[in-house]
């Protein structure tokens, strides 16, 4: 790190100490509100559960034919961006299914024990939720291995010349493995599913719909240019659109209003501090790191320092939707910010004189 990357450094530290840092658009885990709500917004049957339409015509086909066989379904692998109803997909599967689920995670699973005991205590067909699959330690996914693909445990008893292995029977199960990085999912693992499903981003008439359907759900309407500006600002993703049109119906509830307006909706969104493009501060000091980089790619750990955050959150929750949207670029020497991005803070492309000078008289600070 240079001298003037310290200097950014600083400057991020003390701006990012003057601003209220609480993320209204964070995606990354299941908040105690979203799960203890008065109502559940989560949907509980296929019609509810808005777009991914390929993923869920696939989906309907394994279902049904797994079930025309009487065979439990095959393990099943859901990756991408945190909030884009991986979890959610999972619930639909075992009420489609008729089976249990069990829900964990893999930080949850400390010790290959701790896995034994959770894969005995399945009955057959029921469903194994492991969400985060990417960060069970390696002796954990070795139990799993001969768990998936023969419906067996393997117990070492003892040590030394005197070790034996115990061979258990298992239930037929599936399993459904969550992860925000494929790329950190060893290859025995991700081979050991047969469906791999990518999630993607929502469009914006999807988010309305999900937005008109849970604002119904919590016994308000919503206008449709309301929901409209909800879903622009919600980063492609439904649990952030879900938690901003709860803070909406906060303002409207102040108000004594059942209806959710535009007005009322704007001026909301606008005191939260989400931007048009519903970006937030954490967003906007990214890109302006970028920026500030003159055009040269920057590294993730430094980015990460610059900003306080540990890279895997950059990685997993920031990122993708800057990349999916094309606002950054990601290089073999690290991230640039793209010509878009220039764009939206109307400054010239890199390495021109105008950047320089607006950098130098502090334009973008
Ligand atoms: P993930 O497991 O990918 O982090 P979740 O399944 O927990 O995401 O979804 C986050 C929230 O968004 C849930 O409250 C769920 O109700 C809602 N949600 C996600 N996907 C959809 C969808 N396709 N349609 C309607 N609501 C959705």
């Amino acid at each position: 790190i240079n001298i003037e990357m310290m200097f950014k450094i600083v400057h991020f530290h003390q701006k990012k100490k003057n601003i209220k840092m609480e993320r209204l658009v964070e995606v990354e885990s299941v908040s105690f509100e979203e799960d203890n709500t008065e109502v559940s917004l989560r949907p509980s049957n296929w019609d509810d559960y808005i777009g991914q339409e390929k993923i869920k015509k696939n989906l309907k086909v394994f279902i049904e034919a797994s079930k025309k066989r009487k065979e439990a379904l095959d393990h099943i692998l859901f990756y991408g961006p945190p909030g884009l109803g991986k979890t959610t997909l999972s619930y639909l599967i075992s009420n489609e299914m008729n089976t249990n689920i069990k829900v964990t995670a893999g930080p949850m699973i400390e010790k290959s024990g701790d896995l034994a005991a959770i894969l005995t205590n399945l009955e057959e067909g029921d469903i194994l939720f492991i969400d985060e699959i990417h960060r069970l330690s390696p002796t954990v996914e070795e139990i799993l291995y001969p768990a998936m693909e023969d419906y067996r445990l393997d117990i070492i008893i003892g040590s030394g010349p005197a070790a034996q292995t115990v061979k258990i029977d298992l239930p037929r199960f599936t399993l459904i493995g969550a992860t925000t990085r494929a790329g950190m999912l060893s290859n025995p693992l991700r081979e050991r599913f047969g469906m791999h499903f990518r999630m993607q981003f929502y469009n914006q008439d999807e988010l309305s719909k999900i937005i008109q359907k849970a604002a119904f759900k919590l016994s308000k309407s919503c206008e449709n240019d309301a929901a409209f500006e909800i879903s622009r600002r919600s980063r492609g993703t439904p649990r952030v659109a879900l938690r901003l049109l709860k803070r909406v119906r906060d303002f409207a509830e102040v108000e004594n209003e059942n209806h959710i307006h535009l007005s009322r909706c704007k001026y909301a969104l606008d005191e939260l501090g989400v931007n048009e493009s519903g970006f937030d501060e954490m967003d906007i000091n990214l890109l302006e790191l970028l920026i500030s980089n003159r055009g040269k790619p920057m590294g993730l750990s430094t980015m990460a320092a610059a900003l306080s955050e540990d890279e895997g959150t950059i990685e997993d929750a920031i990122e993708p939707y800057l990349l999916a949207n094309g606002y950054i670029e990601r290089t073999a020497r690290g991230r640039v910010a793209s010509l878009k991005t220039y764009e939206m803070f109307r400054l010239s492309y890199p390495n021109s004189e105008k950047l320089d000078s607006d950098l130098s008289q502090g334009k973008l600070f």
